[in-house]
């Protein structure tokens, strides 16, 4: 049966679950704060490497067909390597016979095309619309906006990390700060990237360069402790770049800051309930992660996937509740293997580095356990 969706938060989630739902033949109406999403032609800030479920998602919502091809980056192989241990581990897409490991696409682009498909599709979609308050009943939920009042059956919270829904609900977060800034930049390379995904771990932190669709462009993420992500601030973009280019090992030979560089505050943090009666929670609104592997949007598409799967025949408490069960533990399960990631790569004891080294140069040469991990990574 048709049900009337609003769902607040025009981000790459919130704009997929209402393309998915209108798709199903549900009527939906979604609330963007900002402006529609639009991109030029320089290469924008933010990118999220995009996992091979994620993209099945997109292609089967006709979303990524309508990408122009000159702005997807598909890489072939990842490198990562421990910058104290001289550990060092590499995949390719080869071994395990697919054409690529996922690709980088810059938020933006993947943004328009999904609010363009949405309104050909017949979502209701309100730019520049600010949701100020909702009210839940036992049959239906009512939003309030500078414009007047939407009723419909469903609430979606799909309005990112801060989530002025979830805190207006009064559903509590189970949260951490990691200390951390990630710095954002796209970076010019005198070498080609060659479709490598690299990512070096330092003392202080991560640094992941991912190759773009140009061959001498890449956008870096380099998550540093906070007293060094304020002396990277600091720095002017020659600097900047010189320190990028040693951390990099010359892996990609000249490095150069072509934009400005933005800081995030890294933290983790999931809500504890992502289901009030029929308010639900999306994508960063119910959690966030480390970008270290990149996986956060990923783990929102993960959320709309298994959604849709519910909302495509008559549902109701109980699907909505096995559906909160099911994604949470994903959820959690990917908080958990940040975590290791990050305390193991973090942890600079000398004997800890000396195993650290050890098992990722093991995992390189043993076949079935790389294939594994190649597998886990793909998603
Ligand atoms: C440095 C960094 C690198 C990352 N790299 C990757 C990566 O490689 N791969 C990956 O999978 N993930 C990555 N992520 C995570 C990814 O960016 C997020 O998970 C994703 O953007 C979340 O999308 P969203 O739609 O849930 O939220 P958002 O993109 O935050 O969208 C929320 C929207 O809601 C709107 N909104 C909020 N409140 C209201 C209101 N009251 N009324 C109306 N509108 C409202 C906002 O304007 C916003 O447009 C990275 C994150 C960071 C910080």
């Amino acid at each position: 049966m048709s049900q009337r969706f609003l769902i607040v938060g025009g981000g790459m989630i919130g704009l997929t679950a209402a393309l998915g739902l209108r798709l199903q033949g549900h009527r939906v109406t979604l609330f963007e704060r900002g402006a529609a999403p639009a991109f030029g032609e320089a290469t924008e800030l933010r990118v999220s490497a995009i996992a091979h479920h994620s993209r099945t998602l997109l292609q089967q919502l006709e979303v990524w067909q309508a990408l122009p091809e000159e702005r997807i980056g598909p890489y072939q192989a990842m490198e990562v390597w421990d910058h104290d241990s001289f550990g060092q581990i590499q995949f390719h897409a080869s071994e395990v016979n697919q054409d690529d490991l996922g690709a980088i696409v810059e938020n933006k682009v993947l943004e328009a095309a999904l609010w363009q498909q949405a309104q050909r599709a017949g979502v209701e979609l309100l730019a520049q619309t600010e949701v100020s308050g909702h009210v839940i009943s036992d049959d239906q939920v009512t939003l309030t906006t500078a414009s007047g009042d939407y009723v419909g059956d469903y609430l979606i919270a799909a309005d990112g990390t801060h989530s002025p829904l979830r805190q207006a609900a009064g559903l509590p977060l189970t949260f951490w700060d990691y200390q951390q800034q990630g710095c954002v930049a796209v970076v010019r390379c005198s070498k080609s990237h060659d479709g490598y995904a690299r990512q070096v771990f330092l003392p202080t932190g991560p640094v992941a360069w991912l190759p773009l669709a140009d061959p001498h462009q890449v956008s870096i993420v380099w998550s540093a402790d906070n007293h060094h992500a304020e002396q990277l601030k600091a720095l002017s973009d020659v600097d900047f770049s010189k320190q990028l280019q040693a951390a990099s090992d010359g892996a990609l030979g000249q490095l150069e800051v072509m934009s400005e560089r933005a800081y995030f505050p890294l933290r983790m943090q999931y809500a504890q309930r992502w289901l009030q009666q029929r308010l639900l929670l999306l994508g960063d609104a119910a959690h966030s992660i480390h970008p270290l592997a990149g996986q956060g949007a990923n783990l929102g598409f993960g959320d709309v996937e298994a959604l849709l799967e519910i909302t495509a025949s008559t549902f109701g408490q109980r699907q909505l509740r096995n559906w909160e069960r099911e994604r949470k533990v994903a959820a959690l399960q990917m908080i958990a293997t940040m975590e290791a990631f990050k305390r193991g790569f973090g942890n600079d004891q000398p004997a800890f580095k000396l195993l650290r080294g050890a098992g990722l140069r093991l995992v390189n040469k043993v076949a079935p356990l790389k294939r594994a991990l190649i597998k886990s990574a793909l998603g």
